[in-house]
C-alpha cells in the first residue's frame, strides 16, 4: 500500500506541476511580450532623442552661421565687428565639435553619418568669415537638408503623439525656415543701406515675405493644436511676443523696404527690429525644443516605470499561481489521504480492513520472497463470542472488539508490523523478520495480554475470562507463498487451536501442527 500511495502521490504531484507550469509559462509569455513591447518603445524614443540632439546641434550651428552671414555684408567693418565675427567663428567650431559628438550614438545610418561628417569637416576647413553670402547660404541649406535626413533616419516625424509630432515639425521645418526667410530679408536690408533697392532685390524680398506668411499660417495652425494643452503656457506667451515682433518686422519690410521710392533707412532701426524678431523666433524655437525634450523624457520615464510594473506584476502573478496551486494541492492531498485512510481502515476498530489485508498480504508475500525474509501471519479469533454477545449484549460485544483491537495495536512494536480486522471477531497480524521462537513468544504474549485483561465471560467453557485462539504460520521465502494457500493454513492452525480447547496458539507446520 505504501508503494501504491507513493505512486498516487507522484501522479498528483505531476498534475500539480502541470497546472502550475502551464499558467506560469502563459504569464511569462504574456508579460515578456509586454516587457519587450515597452523595450521597443524605449528604444524608439531613445533613438528619437539621439536624433533630436543632432538636429539641435545642427540648428545651433546654423544660427551662428546666419549671424556670420549677416556680418559679412558689412562693408568696412570696424574693430568691434571683426572681433564679433571671430568670436562667432570660434563658437561655430565648438558647435561642429559637439555636432560630431552627438553623431556618435546614432544607430545605423552609416552613409548619413559619413556624409554629414564629411560635410562638417569641409565646413571646419573653410574660413567662414572670409566666405561670401551665397557660400554661407549654401552651407545653411545643406545643413537643413542633413537635419531633414536625420529626422527621417531617427523616425522623429513618425511620432504617434500629436503634440510631440507638432513640436518636432516646428523644430525641424517651420521655425528654422521662418528664421532663414527673415534672415534673407535682414541680409537684403543690410545690403540696401544708403542706397535704393533694385527691382530684383525688391522682388526677392517680396518672395521671402510670402514664404514668411506661409510659414506663419503653418505655425498658427500648429500652435492652435498645441494650445489645447494647458502645460504649454510658456509656448503661448512666447508665440504671442514673437508674432508681435514678426508683424512689426513684416510691416517694416512692406512699408520701408518695398513701398518707398527712396529708402531713408536708419541702419539701426532695421537691424533692431529684425534682430528682435530673430531673437524671439529663436526663443520660440528653444521653448519648443525644451518642451519636446521634456515630453520625451517623461515618456521614457513612464515606459521605464511601466516595464517595472510589468515585471512586478508578472512575478506577483507567478507567485500567486504557485501559492494558490500549492494551497489547493496540499488541501486535495489531505482529502485524498483521508479518503485513502478511510478506504483501508475498519471504522469500528480503526485497524486496517479486510480489503487492505488482501492487498498487503499478496504484496508482502512478494516482497518477502524478494528480500529473502521470514513472514509471520497470525489469525486470531475471540472464543465463544456469540455467547458473549448473547450474555452481555451486542453493544458490550462491540466494546470487546475495540478492546482487542487496541491491545493488538499496542503489541505491534516493529516497524512494518500490521494488524487487521479480517471480519466479525476475527483479526490478523502480519510481521516480517521473526524466527519461530520469537514469533511464538510474540503471539503468546498477545494471547496472555487478552486473558490477563480479565474481561468477565461467564459463558466461556475454557476460562472465567475472555480469551482468544490463534493460528500462526511462519512463511519461509523458499516455502509456498500463494496467498490463499497461506491463509488456509493459518486458518487450519486456528481451527486446531479451537479444537484443542481454545485460549492457545497453534503453529502451522507442513508436517504437524504444534501447539504451545
Ligand atoms: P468460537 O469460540 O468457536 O469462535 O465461537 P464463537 O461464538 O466466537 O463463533 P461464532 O462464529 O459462532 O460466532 C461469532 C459471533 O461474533 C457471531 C456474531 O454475532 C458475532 N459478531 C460478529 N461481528 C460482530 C460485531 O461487529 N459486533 C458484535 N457485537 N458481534 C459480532
Ligand atoms: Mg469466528
Ligand atoms: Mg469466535
Amino acid at each position: 500500500m505504501k508503494i501504491l500511495n507513493i505512486e498516487k502521490k507522484s501522479e498528483s504531484f505531476k498534475y500539480f506541476v502541470l497546472i502550475t507550469i502551464i499558467p506560469i509559462l502563459g504569464v511569462i509569455v504574456m508579460f515578456s511580450y509586454a516587457f519587450f513591447h515597452f523595450q521597443q518603445d524605449l528604444d524608439f524614443i531613445s533613438h528619437k532623442k539621439r536624433g533630436l540632439k543632432v538636429i539641435t546641434e545642427i540648428q545651433k550651428t546654423i544660427f551662428n552661421i546666419q549671424k556670420i552671414r549677416g556680418m559679412v555684408y558689412i562693408k568696412n567693418p570696424n574693430k568691434n565687428s571683426i572681433k564679433n565675427i571671430e568670436i562667432i567663428e570660434e563658437k561655430i567650431s565648438k558647435n561642429l565639435v559637439s555636432l560630431k559628438k552627438s553623431l556618435q550614438p546614432i544607430k545605423n545610418g552609416a552613409s548619413l553619418k559619413s556624409d554629414l561628417l564629411n560635410f562638417i569637416n569641409s565646413v571646419e576647413n573653410s574660413s567662414l568669415q572670409h566666405s561670401n553670402f551665397e557660400y554661407l547660404s549654401n552651407i545653411i541649406s545643406e545643413f537643413m537638408i542633413f537635419s531633414n535626413r536625420m529626422s527621417y533616419h531617427c523616425e522623429l516625424i513618425l511620432d504617434s503623439k500629436l503634440s510631440s509630432f507638432i513640436l518636432i515639425d516646428n523644430i525641424i521645418y517651420t521655425l528654422p525656415q521662418l528664421i532663414e526667410y527673415n534672415e534673407q530679408i535682414k541680409a537684403a536690408a543690410s545690403n540696401a543701406k544708403d542706397k535704393n533697392l533694385t527691382y530684383n532685390q525688391k522682388e526677392y524680398i517680396a518672395v521671402q515675405l510670402n514664404k514668411i506668411k506661409e510659414k506663419l499660417n503653418k505655425l498658427d495652425f500648429n500652435m492652435s493644436l498645441l494650445y489645447k494643452k494647458t502645460q504649454y503656457n510658456e509656448l503661448k506667451i512666447y508665440y504671442k511676443k514673437m508674432k508681435e515682433a514678426q508683424n512689426s518686422a513684416i510691416s517694416f519690410t512692406k512699408e520701408d523696404l518695398l513701398n518707398r521710392e527712396k529708402l531713408s533707412l536708419e541702419h539701426d532701426k532695421n537691424f533692431t527690429l529684425i534682430t528682435k524678431n530673430m531673437d524671439l523666433i529663436i526663443g520660440l524655437y528653444n521653448t519648443n525644443l525644451n518642451i519636446l525634450n521634456r515630453d520625451l523624457e517623461n515618456r521614457l520615464k513612464e515606459i521605464k516605470q511601466l516595464s517595472t510594473y510589468v515585471v512586478i506584476a508578472g512575478l506577483a502573478s507567478i507567485l500567486f499561481i504557485v501559492y494558490i496551486n500549492r494551497f489547493f494541492y496540499s488541501r486535495n492531498r489531505r482529502f485524498i489521504n483521508k479518503i485513502q485512510e478511510l478506504t483501508i481502515t475498519d471504522s469500528m476498530t480503526s485497524l486496517y480492513n479486510r480489503r487492505y489485508f488482501d492487498e498487503v498480504f499478496e504484496n508482502n508475500l512478494r516482497i518477502q520472497k524478494r528480500t529473502n525474509q521470514t513472514l509471520i501471519f497470525i489469525i486470531l479469533d475471540i472464543d465463544f463470542f456469540k455467547q458473549y454477545n448473547d450474555t452481555y449484549g451486542h453493544q458490550a460485544g462491540d466494546l470487546i472488539l475495540k478492546k482487542v483491537a487496541k491491545s493488538l495495536k499496542e503489541s505491534l512494536k516493529r516497524a512494518g508490523d500490521m494488524a487487521f480486522r479480517l471480519g466479525g471477531e476475527e483479526f490478523g497480524i502480519l510481521s516480517i523478520g521473526m524466527n519461530t521462537s520469537e514469533a511464538l513468544l510474540f503471539a503468546d504474549n498477545i494471547r496472555k495480554k487478552i486473558e490477563n485483561a480479565k474481561i468477565e465471560h461467564k459463558k466461556s467453557i475454557v476460562s472465567d475470562y475472555l480469551t482468544i485462539s490463534m493460528g500462526l504460520i511462519i512463511i519461509e521465502p523458499s516455502s509456498i507463498n500463494d496467498a490463499n494457500e497461506v491463509y488456509k493454513c493459518a486458518d487450519e492452525a486456528l481451527y486446531r487451536a479451537k479444537e484443542n480447547g481454545r485460549n492457545q496458539v497453534v503453529i502451522y507446520d507442513t508436517k504437524s501442527f504444534c501447539r504451545i
